[in-house]
């Protein structure tokens, strides 16, 4: 019998959003394998191999490293919940849709949290960290390295500084930049450092890789209350993915596999040169907007996240018509602002296997189509021409080091 609603055949998008990102064809295949199970002799040991791979993506020796089966969300419970407790006193970096999460999520703890904010497109100041702070005893500093909500980067060492002063554990979100832009989990000293599968790892969207410093570990032994959430209590989970390897929760073996060959891509690549091709893609997208005329959502350069690139939705120009005209006419997906800066800007991903000379080029020619339909001014070509002249200064620059 025929079934009523026919094979399922999604359409191929190009998807330039903040996640999920474009997939390598190796991950999709790693991802189709046959399962076997979740404590299987064999699986047991691979999962090994993607803790092995994760250290290194996250540049630590941390025993406590692993993915949550969740998506970047989880990961921002399992930070949270961990270290805190009735007693505790905690500070969040507040400057967007994402650090909000981390407030609310802490919220929902006894312990009494503190946040420190900064107006949307902007970073939160390190002195009112450290003004909030004073005299108190904070127990960790929670924040959002990009918080992809508005593009904005936060500086880690200058945040690890202030948690050093406060005697603070730093727990960082680098949901949407991990394997992106450079994050060094051993180097900046950070405490609990999670991120998302579907971002720049270019994995499909469920799992959270996580990492917590030995010192943080120490912290969550010495907890006098069970952990608020027995999914994400950490030390248990460890019991599955640590030496002891017990049951605890069936792991989405598919995406497990995902990830395995996700991370093994990046290690190919290699880090610096990743962060690299990040770089190059993001300046040539950037040049390409400003010679259309648009503006980037954030003002002062250094505070752009690499990996996600905030556009004013220009005067004049309807924001959602943009988004579907992309869409429908060119399968392309980017997207548009929530919270409380809902269509004021546009967001772009230029995030792993997404990120590609090929996708800035045909983005920004399908954008000025576009805006030109809507009848923005903007001379023709302006905007292409810009990203071929910005990847060819790259390219001149690189010769000459040689
Ligand atoms: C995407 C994102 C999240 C949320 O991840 P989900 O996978 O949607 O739960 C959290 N933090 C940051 C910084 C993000 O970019």
């Amino acid at each position: 019998m025929n079934s009523p609603m026919g094979e399922l055949l999604p359409p191929t998008r190009l998807m330039l959003t903040p996640g999920p990102s474009c997939i390598d064809p190796r991950v999709y295949r790693a991802m189709s394998t046959p399962i076997v199970g979740h404590l299987d002799p064999w699986f047991l040991e691979m999962m090994g191999d993607v803790q092995v791979l994760l250290r290194q993506v996250f540049q630590t020796q941390n025993r406590l490293t692993f993915p949550i089966s969740a998506s970047g969300s989880g990961g921002i419970e399992a930070a949270v919940l961990n270290p805190l407790e009735a007693g505790d006193e905690a500070i969040i970096c507040v400057n967007g849709v994402f650090s909000e999460r981390m407030a609310l999520i802490a919220e929902r703890t006894p312990a009494k949290i503190i946040r420190v904010e900064a107006p949307y497109g902007k970073p939160c100041d390190p002195d009112d960290v450290r003004r909030a702070g004073k005299g108190k005893k904070i127990k960790i500093l929670g924040v959002t390295h990009g918080e992809s909500s508005t593009s904005v980067v936060t500086n880690l060492d200058n945040m690890r500084k202030v948690a050093d002063e406060l005697g603070a554990l730093l727990v960082v979100d680098t949901v949407s930049t991990l394997a992106g832009m450079p994050v060094d989990v051993d180097k900046t000293k950070i405490d609990i450092c999670f991120s998302g599968s579907q971002k720049a790892l270019s994995a499909p969207p469920g799992m959270s890789p996580i990492t917590v410093s030995a010192r943080m570990e120490e912290v969550l032994r010495a907890r006098k209350s069970p952990v608020q959430s027995w999914y994400f209590d950490l030390t248990t989970t460890m019991n599955y993915w640590g030496k002891e390897r017990t049951y605890h929760h069936t792991a989405p073996i598919s995406l497990v596999f995902a990830l395995r060959e996700a991370l093994r891509i990046v290690l190919e690549e290699g880090l610096p040169a990743r962060w690299e091709r990040h770089k190059e893609n993001r300046d040539a997208l950037v040049a390409g907007l400003e010679a259309m005329g648009l503006e980037l959502f954030v003002e002062n350069p250094k505070d752009r996240q690499v990996t996600v690139t905030g556009i004013k939705v220009p005067q004049g120009i309807e924001d959602a018509k943009v988004r579907g005209q992309l869409l429908n006419e060119f399968n392309i997906e980017i997207a548009g602002g929530f919270g409380p800066i809902k269509g004021k800007l546009w967001r772009v991903g230029l995030m792993g296997y997404g990120c590609q000379k090929n996708n800035v080029l045909i983005f920004l020619a399908a954008l000025e189509k576009c805006l030109l339909d809507q009848g923005f001014r903007l001379s023709s070509g302006a905007g292409v021409g810009a990203a071929i002249r910005s990847y060819s200064d790259a390219h001149a620059a690189m010769a000459g080091h040689k």
